[in-house]
Order: structure tokens, then C-alpha cells, then sequence
């Protein structure tokens, strides 16, 4: 089952390349295991998926830490608490929800020295929605400039989860701004080769607008089911 919706996702990224004249492998699947256990993250495995999003700390400890052996690549896609920075910077491969600067310095001072620079993206609030996560837009430039000095952080990117469009061209317009905030970075000389946007309703419009890796769960691990 988690292999054939693996490649029907595959398929989608493929087909919503071409569709706009990219190159398929210019978007990465993560793979967003949330509320499931190591069992599902083994399947995908074995159908040939390494990298996972995760988004509540000690459920993703839990799951990386017995699946060690895998090699797997983690991402942390939830929000960051200060008194969760020293457990992210031991455990995960990459975080993309950074929208301070302060957790920005804890995760740098925090990561061990055994372990590579741990790969961000900041999380970018597009739709400027005032309760939600994520610097806005005009905050952005100053924040990842200091992020980006960090020792032991390697800034990647950006990451936006705008609210659910009504349709695909809506969809596109906040993605497309997503993905100018991106473009400026780059022309300031960020280097930024990380473009986090897309889901499993909207990856395609996301790959219109020039996302360069999609966090899909549902479409691969089906609906999930929280604990009451
Ligand atoms: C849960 C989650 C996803 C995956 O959403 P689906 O609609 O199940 O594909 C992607 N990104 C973030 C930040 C999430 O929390």
C-alpha cells in the first residue's frame, strides 16, 4: 500500500516537472511519517524513500532512535520550542521551521561536535497571517543574513505553509512569493538551494511556483489519526 502511493506521488512530482519544463530531480519528496510508527517508515524504506519530516519532537526521538541502523535522513517540520532546541540538534538532520533568531543560536550551540552542521530553512509566514508561525516577509532578509553566520547551522533555505488555496492559480500566487524571497536571498548571495512548499493537495501548484522539495504525508501514509 505505502509503495504504490509512493509512486503514484512520484508520479505526480514527475508529471507536475514537466508540466512546467522542469527537470525531474529538481524536487526532492519528503516524506511526512507523523503519527506513524517506525513500521510505515521501514515500508517506505523498502520502497526506496530515505528522507522523513517530522513534527512532534519526542514521537520523532522515539522513531529515529530505533531506526538508527537505516541511515536515515530527518527533518524537523514542527514548531521549535526553546526547551526542544538541545533534543532537535542531537537527533535531527535538518530543521525548517527556524523563525528566530534565538532558536537559530540555541540549535548552533547545541548541535555535537561528532555530528555535520545541522541543514535550516527558515520558515517564512507568506500569507502574513498575524496568529501563524513564521517571519514575515519584511523580517526575513535580516534573519536569515544572522542565521546564515551561525557556526554550526548550514542555512539551506526557506519553508512556507500557506493556508489551504481555493484553487490552483491562488495557490500559485502565494507560492510564487514564497519562491521571490527566495530568488532575492540568492541575489544577495545567500546560496540557498532549498525551496520547502507543497503538500499533498497542492504540490503541484507548489512546483509551478518553483518549489524544489514537497512534504507530503497523507497522499503516501494515508489519513492520519490523532490520539484523543
Ligand atoms: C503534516 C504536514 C505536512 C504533510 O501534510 P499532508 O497534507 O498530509 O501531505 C507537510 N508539512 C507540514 C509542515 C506538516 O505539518
Amino acid at each position: 500500500m505505502i509503495q504504490s502511493r509512493l509512486e503514484a506521488v512520484r508520479d505526480r512530482i514527475h508529471a507536475a516537472c514537466v508540466a512546467s519544463g522542469r527537470a525531474p530531480e529538481s524536487v526532492t519528496l519528503l516524506a511526512v511519517s507523523k503519527t506513524f510508527g517506525p513500521h510505515e517508515v521501514q515500508e517506505a524504506f523498502a520502497a526506496g524513500q530515505c528522507t522523513f519530516g517530522e513534527n512532534y519532537i519526542q514521537e520523532a526521538v522515539q522513531k529515529i532512535t530505533a531506526l538508527a541502523h537505516l541511515n536515515l535522513q530527518w527533518h524537523c517540520i514542527g514548531p521549535v520550542q526553546s526547551n526542544k532546541t538541545r533534543l532537535v540538534a542531537q537527533h535531527f538532520d535538518w530543521v525548517q521551521t527556524v523563525d528566530r533568531l534565538k532558536i537559530a543560536q540555541r540549535l548552533s550551540e547545541q548541535r555535537p561536535a561528532g555530528l555535520p552542521p545541522i541543514q535550516v530553512c527558515v520558515q517564512v509566514n507568506v500569507d502574513a497571517g498575524p496568529t501563524k508561525s513564521g517571519v514575515l516577509p519584511a523580517d526575513l532578509p535580516a534573519l536569515a543574513r544572522e542565521v546564515a553566520k551561525l557556526p554550526r547551522l548550514s542555512l539551506r533555505g526557506l519553508m512556507c505553509i500557506p493556508e489551504p488555496a481555493s484553487n490552483f492559480v491562488a495557490a500559485c500566487v502565494l507560492f510564487k512569493r514564497a519562491r521571490g524571497l527566495f530568488d532575492a536571498l540568492n541575489e544577495e548571495g545567500l546560496a540557498l538551494d532549498t525551496l520547502s512548499m507543497g503538500m499533498s493537495d497542492d504540490m503541484e501548484a507548489a512546483i509551478a511556483s518553483g518549489s524544489t522539495m514537497v512534504r507530503v504525508g497523507t497522499a503516501i501514509f494515508g489519513g492520519r489519526h490523532y490520539p484523543a
